[in-house]
């Protein structure tokens, strides 16, 4: 029987040793040596090629190819869908003990592969070494995680025993998944919603971001390594908005986990919930969100936490995480103290290629994500004082500085919409009662953060500030796998929480059987 140790958090390399740098610096060598090469879809286990392709760039130098793609037409999104549909009665009968063991092993490959897919997301998504890193941790902390959960819930606990019968519930797989991932945590993500739809039964159509589908490509070849049969999860490139609503209105569809932004979520929210010709069953969706985080710096702080914490959860992979920061609401007992920490840390930065350990910044995702925060930065000059940085960085690649937008109010648009970029609007609160206020002054609810050493305080925002993940005296970036369970409240998702015991749960459905004993 499948029995593995206690699950703990996968440690993260130390790329300060010299042989680590060293041998991190030949992964990206090596990938870079792969750069250009073109990949296929994957419908029921066989390659396909499109007419049309995509290619993927890398955001640090945009005159480089990573990956080519194929476009998907909205024919071979329905092909997807039937693939998936036609496997799931053979690997939903796959005992949960074999499926566990091949996400173990998908675990055990991506860490002996780990600083080459360190290497990918440097290049394809911008990522600085330590930003990749954590990624890829991730990733495993899931396959590992998820593994151990299976087990669990494939013996649940027993039910009540009416006299005369013989009584239980147990869980079963839905159908065809179809999973949407985002391009900002583009393995961890990814290989989260995925492996929780196989480890569970379900057979899937993935569908990557097109900003990141060269390590999409990549998890299918660990997949298949690990041993996951080629027809479980079908492989489909192509954009968003022409193959999507294919994959979420089909009826053979059974779920969507999809995880971006708000407006797409609800859209696939409002498709799934039509019942088209022939579908037998109410779609579900679990989507998670964006997010308008904040961080409380309270005048009984500790700004020797604050300011750091503030630093790394707004600035962190150039702002471009669900749970950054891009509110800080600040006491005005220590509001201009801590702005002025703040703003000399974050006027030390560098920003420019990600493959240059030197640099805390890289670029930002692609072109129009950069004209979207620069729109948002010239919105913000309107709506308070820019103290730091204001435009783009130098070099070819996607840059921007890390700015930070003081004496901004809750009605200014960069306080109410997410941005995704390293954008910080610093908001002064009268006192705690009114910092909770503006923190929850929100369509979101993701994340957030109190920095304060009064238990009152912290235990009045564990029970009010509304949000899905609430950290005290730390960054608002950074859930572990296991210890803190991730997803938001209101607009920011269905309150999904991945990592956690409830996860898998949203992949399943129980089944009771009771039996008259004659
Ligand atoms: P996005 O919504 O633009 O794209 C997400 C995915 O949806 C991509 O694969 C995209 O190709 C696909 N897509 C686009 N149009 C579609 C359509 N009409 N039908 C179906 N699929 C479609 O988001 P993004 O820019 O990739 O990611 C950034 C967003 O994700 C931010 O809003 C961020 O806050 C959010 N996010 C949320 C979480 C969370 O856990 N709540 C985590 C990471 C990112």
């Amino acid at each position: 029987m499948l029995k593995p140790p206690p699950f703990v958090n996968e440690p993260w390399v130390d790329f300060s040793a010299p042989e680590t740098r060293q041998a991190m610096l030949e992964a990206l060598a090596r990938v870079k040596r792969e750069f250009g090469a073109e990949y296929d879809l994957r419908i029921d286990g066989q390659p396909v090629r499109a007419a049309d392709k995509l290619a993927s760039l890398d955001p640090s130098r945009p005159s480089e190819v990573v990956g080519v793609h194929q476009r998907g037409t909205p024919e071979l999104a329905a092909q997807a869908v039937e693939a998936a549909y036609a496997y799931f009665p053979q690997w939903s009968r796959t005992p949960a003990e074999s499926r566990a063991g091949m996400l173990l092993k998908t675990a055990a490959i991506l860490r002996a592969r780990k600083l080459e897919f360190d290497a990918w997301l440097v290049y394809e998504a911008g990522k600085t070494w330590i930003e990749a890193e954590a990624d890829v941790s991730e990733a495993i902390d899931f396959c590992e995680y998820y593994a151990r959960e299976m087990l669990r819930m494939s013996s649940p606990p027993p039910v009540v025993q009416l006299p005369g019968e013989r009584d239980e519930m147990f869980y079963i797989p839905l159908g065809v998944a179809v999973v949407i991932p985002p391009w900002n945590f583009p393995l961890a993500i990814l290989v989260g919603m995925t492996t929780a739809a196989l480890v569970t039964g379900n057979t899937v159509v993935l569908k990557p971001s097109s900003d990141t589908p060269t390590i999409a490509a990549k998890v299918g070849e660990v997949l298949a390594e690990a041993g996951f049969p080629p027809q479980c999860c079908q492989f489909l490139t192509g954009s968003g908005a022409v193959v999507g609503d294919v994959l979420v209105e089909h009826p053979k569809t059974r779920l969507v986990a999809f995880t971006g932004s708000k407006a797409v979520g609800l859209r696939i929210n409002e498709l799934a919930a039509r019942t088209q010709p022939g579908q037998r069953w109410i779609k579900r969706v679990i989507a998670e969100m964006g997010g308008k985080d904040a961080i409380i710096v309270d005048r009984e702080a500790d700004l020797d936490l604050a300011v750091p914490g503030v630093l790394v959860s707004a600035f962190g992979y150039q702002g471009q995480k669900c749970s950054a920061c891009s509110r800080a609401i600040v006491d005005e007992a220590v509001y201009d103290e801590f702005l002025e920490r703040l703003v000399a840390k974050t006027r030390a930065l560098t920003v420019g290629p990600a493959d240059d350990p030197d640099n805390y910044l890289g670029p930002v995702i692609n072109a129009a994500a950069r004209r979207s925060i620069l729109d948002y930065i010239e919105i913000g000059r309107r709506e308070g004082r820019v103290l730091a940085g204001g435009g783009p960085a130098p070099g070819d690649g996607y840059f921007i500085q890390p700015t930070i937008i003081a004496e901004v109010g809750p009605e200014a648009r960069i306080f109410q919409e997410e941005i995704f970029g390293p954008v910080l609007a610093v908001t002064k609160a009268r006192d705690f009662e009114h910092a909770l206020e503006l923190a929850n002054d929100s369509e979101y609810g993701l994340t957030g953060t109190v920095f304060s050493r009064s238990r009152d305080k912290l235990a009045a925002a564990r029970e009010r500030f509304f949000v899905g993940n609430l950290y005290f005296n730390r960054k608002c970036t950074g859930a572990m796998v296991g210890a803190h369970p991730f997803g938001g409240f209101n607009l920011s998702g269905t309150d999904s929480k991945a990592g956690g015991p409830d996860y898998l749960l949203l992949f399943l459905q129980a089944k009771a059987v009771g039996e008259k004993l004659t």
